[in-house]
């Protein structure tokens, strides 16, 4: 099957090799949030990363945002190091704490990263991006005086703006409800569509994982470990009709085995 027509352009994706990560613990003890882990995606794929809480997804990702520094192994997005992928302004980051600035208006947040990057500020898709996340009449709104869920739009659009060619999501829709959740997921896979980053999603969401990804790489805790990659080969673009397919549910099903096993405890959170 012709799996999505991304991958042709090649490069090199996400490169992790013997990823480790050891955090100091009380006691001098070492806590292993991280033990060999390997992903390789091409570039302008998309990857999920599933796993229970503290099973190591946030430190893969922070590792990959330059953020943490590795205990070993080696990580690279499209042949750049994390140091490289900040100072090229190429990185789009959400975090589930969205990390607004509590002075700034909605749009000002929004702007911020051509600030950053020493750029004059694209107003015009920046209004574009208000409108896709829903913010119309917002706009000069502090993020004190919007929902979680409405900061959670602001901090995604943020990392949107700039056009990122690496986009790192850390659960960015943990906090919204279903609809908008559901929409949100829509209107990203739209935007990935149109310029397709190479990108890495946490998230616990499985349906939510299989319906946007390429490969949905399932991980397990303590230490935390990358315990199998599932290639998700349906058809792009993705429609919310796939969501009832045989296809979808047989892959959700692998998904679930994975990280439950095979007693159906999946259900309560899928
Ligand atoms: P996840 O995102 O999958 O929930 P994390 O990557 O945040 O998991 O954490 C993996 C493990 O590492 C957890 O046991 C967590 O408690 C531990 N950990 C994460 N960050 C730190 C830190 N800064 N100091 C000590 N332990 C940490
Ligand atoms: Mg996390």
């Amino acid at each position: 099957m012709a799996r999505h027509q991304h991958q042709v352009r090649g490069g090199t994706g996400i490169q992790v090799d013997g990823l480790a990560k050891t955090f100091k613990g009380a006691g001098g003890r070492g806590v292993a949030a991280l033990e060999d882990a390997h992903l390789h995606t091409e570039q302008g794929s998309f990857l999920a990363l599933l796993g229970p809480s503290g099973c190591g997804k946030s430190t893969i990702l922070r590792i990959l945002a330059g953020l943490e520094e590795p205990t070993a192994g080696s990580a690279l997005v499209d042949g750049r190091t994390p140091e490289e992928l900040r100072r090229g302004s190429q990185l789009g980051i959400a975090f589930q704490d969205h990390a607004l600035l509590p002075w700034r208006s909605v749009l000002k947040n929004i702007a911020l990263p051509f600030e950053v990057a020493g750029r004059p500020v694209d107003r015009a898709y920046v209004e574009e991006l208000v409108d896709l996340v829903g913010l119309r009449g917002f706009e000069k709104a502090r993020p004190a005086q919007l929902s979680g869920g409405m900061r959670q739009r602001v901090s995604i659009a943020r990392a949107l703006v700039l056009k990122p060619s690496v986009l790192l999501l850390d659960e960015p829709f943990g906090a919204l409800d279903d609809m908008t959740r559901q929409n949100l997921n829509l209107e990203l896979l739209r935007i990935w569509t149109e310029k397709p980053a190479t990108t890495l999603l946490v998230t616990h969401g499985i349906a939510e994982a299989i319906f946007l990804s390429d490969q949905v790489a399932v991980m397990s805790p303590r230490p935390g470990r990358v315990k199998e990659v599932i290639e998700v080969d349906l058809p792009r673009p993705r429609t919310p009709e796939m969501m009832r397919t045989p296809a979808f549910h047989a892959l959700v099903d692998r998904a679930s085995e994975l990280l439950f096993g095979l007693d159906g405890r999946a259900a309560a959170e899928a």
